[in-house]
């Protein structure tokens, strides 16, 4: 790792710089370098937390997320700030967005389009799938067509998903996953031992094993524990990068300027530079989510080779959506309720997660700093749309039918989820200044060497993990900025 001291580098001057290190940054990275990197730096605000810290401490990070933000709402936001970002925490869930999540406006008239296709990213989710060794159900071509097939073989089923997808073979399939199927040069294989943000074998996916050499460039400098505070710019130019490191700031200065910190750090430093657009820091979201664990009536569960074995669309896509949310449906492999106490009866239990999409509402936002003067950025946060509620409730309602294949003896609800983890919004991508802050190519509409990565982009919020799709966005702006 080509780790600096930022008192060394501000004097120069830089082709690129990054903020953050995380899937956003560090993919964007990734493929800047397979086409000749000029002179980078990269700056994160946390720290690098080896593999073994991270399992040893039971944290990810040094830095508490609570500090990091101020809300007067109970809503739980949850990340990391430290080298990679959410590769350290992630649970390595890795289904792609559904076709229809990018053209939810011009077919349901509702929510916004995106202004790209899944067409036009599929080539790019199968690379962001090949660096991850994702591993798959081919199956899933059916609703998501896919130009190469997944690297790694599914997961092993459950009983209970092997008698789901017989019966719904287009509906139901194995959860893509960077959790390794199979051991990789530097991961092991997933043993389903279910604690994935601190996962003990080191089978998922992360900054650390999956990027191995991309932050010892010669070409790329990083500067940790340096916080980026704010932009400093000339007509339709960011010139230069305010950070902070151990209480003095610094200036840095570059031609172009990549912006990946988090969904909510991001809007925050466009917002404390006074580079404000009405919708700069609104739209602040993830989907919505609440668990069931369905008892079943003769049928051992828990016999998958990996924490959510699962996955079905049957609650997705249709006309429903015109007003109430999809749903997608996570078969779990692991005892989250503990297992059933009766006799003979013990792994007679399924937990299961429902997620819905949501909508992004202007009143859920970052705020600007010139409205709540602290230190760290300010979040304002009513609730869910009703929207995503009523797609609680219909999936509540037909989740029965959807388990019509199995030996179900009742259904409990187990209530609403604090958060999904996935902040997302707050810098939409669109086709017009009016409809979005940056374009389809991810950069900013007005300061035309600004390029936002990471969720802070999504215009709408699809059920599946973002991730993925994070990735394989930045592998295209990339692609699109330097090719
Ligand atoms: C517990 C948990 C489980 C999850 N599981 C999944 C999953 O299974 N599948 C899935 O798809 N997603 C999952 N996610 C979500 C996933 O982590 C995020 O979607 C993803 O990390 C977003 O990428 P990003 O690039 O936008 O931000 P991040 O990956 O969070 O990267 C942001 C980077 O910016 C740095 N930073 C922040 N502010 C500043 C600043 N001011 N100056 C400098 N650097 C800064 C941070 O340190 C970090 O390195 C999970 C998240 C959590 C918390
Ligand atoms: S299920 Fe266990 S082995 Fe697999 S990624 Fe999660 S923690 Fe690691």
């Amino acid at each position: 790792m080509n780790l600096v001291p930022v008192n060394s580098v501000s004097g120069q001057h830089f082709e690129t710089i990054i903020i953050g290190t995380g899937f956003g940054s560090s993919f964007y990275l990734h493929e800047a370098r397979r086409y000749g990197l000029q002179p980078t730096l990269v700056v994160d605000w946390g720290q690098f937390h080896p593999h073994d810290w991270q399992v040893e401490q039971k944290r990810n990070s040094a830095t508490a997320v609570s500090d990091t933000f101020n809300s007067e709402s109970s809503k739980v936001w949850n990340y990391t700030i430290g080298f990679g970002g959410g590769m350290n925490c992630w649970f390595a869930q890795t289904p792609r967005f559904h076709p229809t999540d990018f053209q939810l406006a011009s077919r349901y008239g509702i929510g916004q389009d995106w202004p790209i296709t899944y067409d036009e990213l599929e080539p790019y989710y199968a690379e962001a799938e090949e660096i991850m060794s994702i591993s798959g159900d081919p199956d899933m071509a059916r609703i998501m067509p896919r130009s190469r097939d997944f690297p790694q073989p599914p997961h092993n089923l459950t009983t209970a998903d092997q008698l789901m997808k017989r019966a719904q073979p287009d509906r139901h399939f194995a959860m893509p996953t960077a959790r390794a199927r199979v051991a990789t040069s530097t991961r092991s294989a997933c043993c389903a031992s279910l604690r994935c943000q601190l996962c003990p074998v080191d089978a998922k996916f992360t900054a650390q094993n999956g990027f191995p050499g991309l932050y010892d460039d010669p070409a790329v400098k990083l500067c940790l524990g340096t916080r980026a505070l704010h932009f400093v710019t000339a007509g339709d130019r960011v010139t230069e990068l305010v950070v902070e490191h151990e209480g003095r700031e610094y200036r840095l200065h570059a031609d172009r300027f990549i912006l990946g910190a988090n969904a909510i750090q991001s809007p925050a430093i466009l917002l404390n530079s006074g580079m404000e657009s009405p919708l700069t820091g609104a739209g602040l979201h993830e989907s919505y989510g609440f668990s069931v664990e369905v008892f079943l009536d003769g049928l051992d569960h828990f016999n998958g080779s990996t924490i959510t074995t699962g996955i079905n669309y049957s609650l997705y896509d249709g006309d429903h959506r015109r007003d109430t949310a999809a749903a997608l449906v996570y078969f779990e492999n692991r005892w989250t309720y503990g297992l059933r106490r009766e006799p003979g009866k013990h792994r007679w239990s399924l937990p299961v997660t429902i997620v819905t999409e949501d909508l992004l509402q202007p009143e859920n936002r970052v705020l600007s700093k010139a409205a709540t003067p602290q230190p760290v950025p300010t979040i304002a946060y009513g609730d869910a749309s009703d929207y995503a509620r009523r797609g609680a409730d219909r999936a509540l309602r037909l989740l029965p039918e959807v388990l019509k294949p199995l030996p179900v003896e009742a259904i409990h609800f187990r209530g609403y989820r604090p958060t999904e983890s996935h902040l997302q919004g707050t810098l939409r991508m669109g086709r017009t200044p009016d409809d979005s802050v940056v374009d389809a190519d991810q950069i900013h509409h007005r300061w035309r060497n600004l390029t936002v990565v990471g969720t802070s982009v999504f215009p709408s919020c699809s059920c599946a993990n973002p991730s993925l799709t994070v990735a394989a966005l930045s592998l295209r702006a990339a692609r699109l900025a330097v090719a």
